[in-house]
C-alpha cells in the first residue's frame, strides 16, 4: 500500500486494502526464525492515518491465516493471526547519523518522498506477531528422541521395551520414514 503525501490530512481517514505479503516467503526463506512459516498472498489491512505537523500516524491491524511447522512434530498446520500495531514516521533527518540513532532509540521510521510505501511497515509488524516457537497445539508432543515415533499417535517403545531385539526392526522402520 502506498500513500501520497499530500493526500494525509489532520482529520483520521480510515481505509481497508489487502496488503501483498507473499514477498516474505523469499525475503526471509533463509532466515530461521521464520523458516518454519508460510504466508499468503495477501493480509487484510484496516488502517487510520492523520497528519500532527509533519509527523504522520498510523494505527491499525491485521488479520489473516498463516500455515506453520510445528516445530515439534514437524507437522504442517494453519493458524489464524491478528495483530494490532501502531508507528509514527516523521520526515527524513539530513544525516544519516542521527537517523540511525533515532531509528535505535525512539522505534521511529521515516519518510522521505512525495510517496509511503507501507509495505515494508506492514511486512515487519507480520513478522513481529508470529510466534517465536511454532507449535501445532500446545499440547504437542512431538517425537521420541529414542525410537522416533510420532508420541501424538503412538507410545514410546524405546522405554518400555529397552533392547527386544524384536522391536529393533520397528524401530528401524520408523526412523525410516
Ligand atoms: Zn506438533
Ligand atoms: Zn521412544
Amino acid at each position: 500500500m502506498k500513500l501520497a503525501l499530500d493526500q494525509i490530512a489532520e482529520s483520521p481517514k480510515d481505509i481497508s486494502f489487502s496488503e501483498r505479503v507473499e514477498e516474505l516467503n523469499l525475503i526471509y526463506k533463509g532466515e530461521d526464525k521464520v523458516r518454519d512459516f508460510r504466508f499468503p498472498s495477501f493480509l487484510d489491512v484496516n488502517l487510520v492515518y492523520y497528519r500532527s505537523g509533519r509527523e504522520i500516524f498510523f494505527q491499525g491491524r491485521f488479520g489473516g491465516t498463516i500455515e506453520g511447522r510445528c516445530s515439534r512434530c514437524l507437522k504442517s498446520y494453519s493458524f489464524p493471526i491478528e495483530k494490532e500495531f501502531d508507528f509514527v514516521l516523521t520526515p527524513q533527518p539530513l544525516s544519516a547519523k542521527s537517523k540511525e540513532l533515532n531509528r535505535d532509540e525512539m522505534g521511529l521510521s521515516f519518510y522521505a518522498a512525495e510517496e509511503i510505501n507501507l509495505s515494508p511497515l506492514i511486512m515487519e509488524q507480520v513478522l513481529l506477531a508470529l510466534p517465536i516457537r511454532p507449535l501445532c497445539e500446545d499440547g504437542c508432543r512431538g517425537f521420541c528422541g529414542g525410537c522416533g515415533v510420532d508420541l501424538n499417535y503412538e507410545p514410546c517403545i524405546c522405554a518400555s521395551v529397552p533392547g527386544d531385539p524384536r522391536m529393533a526392526i520397528f524401530r528401524t522402520l520408523k526412523l525410516g520414514r
